[in-house]
């Protein structure tokens, strides 16, 4: 049951009258419940990867089906509404609404949709309740710790439930221990059942995931499973 298939993906870029591809022909599929870490050298299209798998960017050529829809037929509205409702993004630099409080934050992704407003708070309520952060509703951004924020930001990803969670580098911003207590949240939430794809430079991170891909100058250089022994380490 694949919630992503990428078939023959490549991104290129007219550099003058070089053409320069970031990616290369990618075909994966990523199953419901995977836990994916993205790895590879500076360079190598993790970024680019990670925006088309968000939607935020499209590819140049190849099909990409998230959640059973073909990305390519849908227009900008379209874009916007599969992006809002299918993908939950996660940033190394939160991208928290520092006027806004910390429920705000979470139900900020709701706005646009026809739910009453007691309903989304309900919802947001919930997200930072799973994040363990009920006691900071009122909060705003800048009188949490950056552990705290990153929680903020893993509660407004999962408000719309989304079929996937892709972060970029979200422990990049985090010390070493915060860094495992966000880690142990993943692997929560991932026994939870959603379904999360992670970037990293971080090998103690690819190690928490099931499945690490990596790419080398736009190709998949691996794709490999983690056994279990190496998740208990
Ligand atoms: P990574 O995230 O692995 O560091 P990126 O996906 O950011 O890699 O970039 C992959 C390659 O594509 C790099 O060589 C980068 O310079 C190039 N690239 C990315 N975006 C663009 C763009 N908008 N125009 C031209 N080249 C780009
Ligand atoms: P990251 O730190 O996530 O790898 P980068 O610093 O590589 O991000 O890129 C930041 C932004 O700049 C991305 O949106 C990427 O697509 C764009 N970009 C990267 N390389 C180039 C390039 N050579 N030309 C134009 N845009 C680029």
């Amino acid at each position: 049951d694949a919630v992503i298939s990428l078939k023959n993906i490549s991104k290129r870029y007219q550099m003058g009258t070089e053409t320069f591809y970031a990616l290369r022909n990618i075909s994966l599929n990523i199953e419901r419940n995977d836990y994916v870490a993205i790895i590879g050298p500076s360079g190598s299209g993790k970024s680019t990867l990670m925006n088309i798998l968000g939607c935020l960017d499209v590819p140049s050529e190849g099909q990409y089906l998230l959640a059973d829809q073909a990305v390519a037929t849908l227009d900008e509205a379209q874009l916007a509404q599969i992006r809002n409702q299918s993908v939950g993004f996660i940033f190394q630099s939160f991208n928290l609404l520092p006027r806004a409080s910390v429920l705000a934050n979470v139900m900020q992704p709701l706005v646009y949709r026809m739910i009453p407003t007691a309903q989304r708070r309900d919802m947001a309520q919930q997200a930072l309740s799973r994040v363990g952060l009920s006691d900071k509703l009122g909060h705003f951004p800048n009188q949490l710790s950056g552990g705290q924020r990153q929680r903020v930001a893993i509660a407004r990803a999962l408000v719309t439930k989304p079929a996937i969670l892709l972060g970029d580098e979200p422990t990049g911003n985090l010390d070493s221990k915060t860094t495992q207590d966000i880690m142990k949240l993943f692997d929560q939430l991932h026994e939870e059942g959603h379904t999360i794809v992670l970037v990293t430079h971080e090998q103690d991170i690819a190690d928490h995931c099931r499945r690490v891909i990596r790419l080398v100058d736009g190709q998949v250089a691996q794709d490999s499973r983690n056994d279990m022994q190496t998740q208990e380490k």
